[in-house]
């Protein structure tokens, strides 16, 4: 996804290169291209990264080395000391404003000396490193030029932009000004039909004092977009710059929201009913084995799921629910009203692993119903080379396969490659869903013509990555776990503590229970890491005799991984040390211990899905977090995790403390570049644009 554009609209003279405008020649032109301002209207939206208050300044007499502040005074001495052989080099100026002196210095700079004279009036930006003498290691600065558009740098609230080499602070801020107030009137309404202006937000933002009064809820209006790029730049006061980004953002919400529906749109029109609602032949009796009730939660889910696969366009869904609610069930269900209504359905997977753990449920549950079930992963390409998982045939081929209906088809990414091409594929499920980039989750869709598509995931996503990433999906949520669960303890621990862990999970490993070991270290590169882990696996051997421990990484071969599982899903090995590979998928009840190593290096939402390993069965599950944990931040980061077992808490921790990027991984960069948007706080604007930008769209 490229970045919003919110320029569709603008009129012409933004568009134009900077170059157009007066004093701007070829080499400012690069340095400002680095700055990624090639237009008008991207110098105009060059939002400054801080502001200063240049109505009130600190006395230097009272600056602190607590808070950095700004300071205003007259050069009395500078120089470059300290050239011994190869020593540092410092510069030093010093400032006096009447109530003290001031140093500032900067190392190995020497030619910052020719950048003042004694005598210069000079603000100075910083936090003090010392006391005695008041001293600001390589502060912010900017000369005050007598009679030089004074107006613009002085006595207002200024801004302060992120620069570039050889790009000074006062040219750029200048250039700003004179853009605007030469063609402020030509900024146009990106929205004309929404009337925006004047209407009121929500809520306020929390940093605008001004709008809050006791007891009554705080309003705001939208400032017009041209007041809110004047605003951004000059403020009247600090206030309105929070007023003039949410303008801004909102501008970039309503044109992603509004892409995101048009293409929503686009598709509905394009795409034909394929009827997949099913007749309930298959369904009933899968449900009468099953062994469990489904949840009320599940049932709700499925016939959400039962009216878009029966509607007049193909589904487009998400469904989400946390570790262990069930997913795997609904998606059998899904599967089976497609194949009742004689079409094919694939499920991919992210591993090998969960994708021979799904054979194996769907071909124990299918087998009965004479429903075909067909493996499809990356070891072993064909379907034809599996014949004897496919329920009642020998030696098939993947064209006879093909041709038969009522086909499900499981497997990895092994099934968006170019053999792999079924016919009549009524539905596609792509399970753990965020382990997918989105590229490869179209790329799968694409196959059939236009398939149903429902993608599970786990992860938790916040909300206004929800409505951003997954905004043309329709969303169902499953939000109980199944009942007659066990609970799960969370702790942390530091590694001195290994032995009393050793000796608890002995203890729990001869009441029968079974454990997984997680080692982070054994990032599946490198041999050094296998030794790593072949030592460890010869440790843990010794240290849980008599139980078993098997041993799982992502470099063993397909059938080796198989053999492990196997073992483990049968109980004959009691243990299973293994990389992250196991962060997804896997269900085995029994397995109520999760010991994680190294867990500082795990994100939170990573924690919570390899917790997620444990709980599935009525006994009661311990995850032991074993981390070194140096500063209170990691501290207060792994304590979410003992707080709570509630996904969406953790993940919107975790998108607070992490930023979108890092919790989503690189494989979700699909994400947009926002210059003012902010995922992390603007829920409510972006609910807003979703609902503006349907008006658009209406209207479009
Ligand atoms: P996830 O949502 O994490 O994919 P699974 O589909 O693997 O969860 O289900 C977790 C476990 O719960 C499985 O062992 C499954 O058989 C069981 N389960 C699913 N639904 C129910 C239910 N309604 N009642 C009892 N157990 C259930
Ligand atoms: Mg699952």
């Amino acid at each position: 996804m490229a970045a919003p554009q919110t320029n569709l609209v603008a009129s012409p003279p933004l568009a134009r290169p900077v170059t157009t405008l007066w004093g701007v020649g070829a080499e400012r032109a690069v340095q400002l291209a680095r700055l990624e301002i090639r237009t008008i209207e991207d110098l105009l939206l060059h939002r400054p990264g801080r502001y200063e208050d240049r109505r009130h300044f600190r006395a230097i007499a009272e600056l602190t080395t607590e808070e950095a502040a700004l300071a205003r005074g007259t050069v009395v001495a500078l120089g470059v000391k300290g050239f011994r052989k190869g020593a540092k080099s410092v510069f030093e100026l010093i400032l006096d404003d009447g109530t003290a002196r001031l140093h500032c210095r900067w190392w190995n700079l020497p030619f910052m000396e020719k950048y003042f004279a004694v005598g210069d009036d000079v603000f100075v930006f910083g936090k003090l490193s010392s006391l005695k003498p008041r001293t600001i290691d390589h502060p912010e600065t900017e000369v005050v030029k007598s009679g030089e558009e004074d107006f613009i740098h002085l006595n207002r609230v200024a801004p302060v932009y992120p620069l570039t080499e050889g790009l000074p602070q006062r040219w750029l801020r200048s250039l700003i000004w004179r853009t605007l107030n030469r063609l402020e009137s030509q900024i146009a309404e990106p929205w004309p039909q929404l009337d925006l202006v004047g209407r009121s937000l929500r809520t306020a933002p929390a940093s605008e004092p001004n709008t809050r009064r006791a007891g009554e809820r705080a309003r705001y209006l939208f400032p017009t977009r041209a007041n809110a790029i004047h605003m951004l730049h000059f403020p009247e006061a600090l206030g309105d710059v929070e007023v003039a980004r949410r303008r801004l953002a909102l501008d970039e919400f309503i044109a992603l929201q509004r892409d995101i529906q048009l293409r929503r749109t686009r598709f509905a029109t394009k795409a034909a009913a394929l009827p997949c609602g099913g007749t309930n032949r298959l369904i009933k009796p899968f449900l009468a084995r099953l062994g469990f009730e489904l949840t009320a939660a599940q049932t709700r889910v499925l016939r959400e799921i039962r009216q878009d696969m029966a509607g007049r366009h193909p589904m487009r869904r998400l469904l989400q629910g946390d570790v262990g609610s069930g997913k795997t069930v609904v998606a059998a269900c899904s599967a089976l009203m497609a194949i009742e209504s004689r079409f094919n359905v694939a499920l991919m997977a992210p591993t090998e692993i969960l994708a021979e753990q799904h054979f194996q449920n769907f071909h124990r549950w299918f087998e009965p119903l004479g429903v075909a079930v067909a493996s499809q992963t990356g070891s072993r390409k064909t379907a034809g080379s599996r014949e004897s998982r496919v329920k009642g045939q020998k030696h098939i081929t993947l064209s006879t396969l093909d041709s038969r209906p009522s086909t499900l088809f499981v497997g990895t990414h092994a099934l968006i490659e170019p053999g792999f091409t079924p016919e009549n594929l009524g539905l596609v499920i792509i399970d753990e869903q965020h382990k997918f980039g989105v590229a490869q989750r179209e790329r799968l869709v694409r196959k059939g013509r236009y398939p149903h598509v429902l993608v599970m995931t786990a992860t938790p996503i916040p909300r206004t990555l929800g409505l951003t990433l997954y905004g043309d999906l329709d969303v169902s949520v499953i939000d109980e776990l199944p009942a007659g669960r066990g609970g799960i303890r969370t702790f942390v621990r530091t590694a001195d503590k290994l032995p009393k862990v050793w000796e608890f999970i002995r203890e729990k490993l001869a009441e029968g229970r079974q454990a997984y070991v997680v080692y982070p270290r054994v990032e599946d590169s490198g041999n050094g890491d296998l030794k790593a882990v072949a030592k460890e696996h010869e440790n843990l051997k010794r240290v849980l005799a008599p139980s078993r421990v098997g041993l799982l990484h992502g470099r063993l071969k397909s059938a080796e991984k198989e053999r492990v599982m196997a073992g483990f899903r049968a109980n004959t090995l009691q243990v299973l040390l293994a990389t992250s590979l196991v962060e997804v998928g896997l269900d085995v009840p029994n397995a109520t211990i999760m010991l994680i190593e190294n867990a500082e290096q795990f994100g939170l939402a990573q924690l919570h899905q390899l917790r997620g390993r444990i709980g599935r069965g009525a006994h009661e599950s311990h995850c032991i977090l074993v981390a070194s944990v140096k500063t209170a931040e990691a501290r207060q980061r792994l304590e979410v995790l003992e707080q709570t077992t509630d996904g969406f808490q953790i993940a919107e921790a975790d998108l607070k403390l992490r930023g979108p990027g890092e919790l989503l991984g690189q494989q979700q960069s699909g994400l947009p570049k926002f210059r003012f948007g902010d995922l992390r706080e603007d829920f409510d604007l972006i609910k807003q644009a979703r609902e503006l930008a349907a008006q658009l769209v209406l209207r479009a």
